[in-house]
């Protein structure tokens, strides 16, 4: 099973990443541990945590290829 959702601080490759509450993008390049989002706000943010859109690795671009 494929782990989309990481919590703040978790540790990761670079990539893009979606905020789990809000949808702020995030682009990683080069840290290697992830923000609170910047939009953080404890009324709006309850996942605290982002969706990761793309990843070194683990991504899947595009996983339903067109028929
Ligand atoms: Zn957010």
């Amino acid at each position: 099973m494929q782990k989309k959702h990481v919590p703040y601080g978790s540790d990761v490759s670079a990539g893009s990443y979606a905020c789990a509450d809000c949808g702020h993008t995030y682009s990683n390049q080069s840290k290697t541990s992830l923000p609170p989002c910047p939009n953080y706000e404890p009324s709006t943010h309850s996942l605290n945590g982002w969706n990761i859109l793309s990843g070194r690795g683990d991504a899947v671009r595009d996983p339903y290829p067109t028929k």
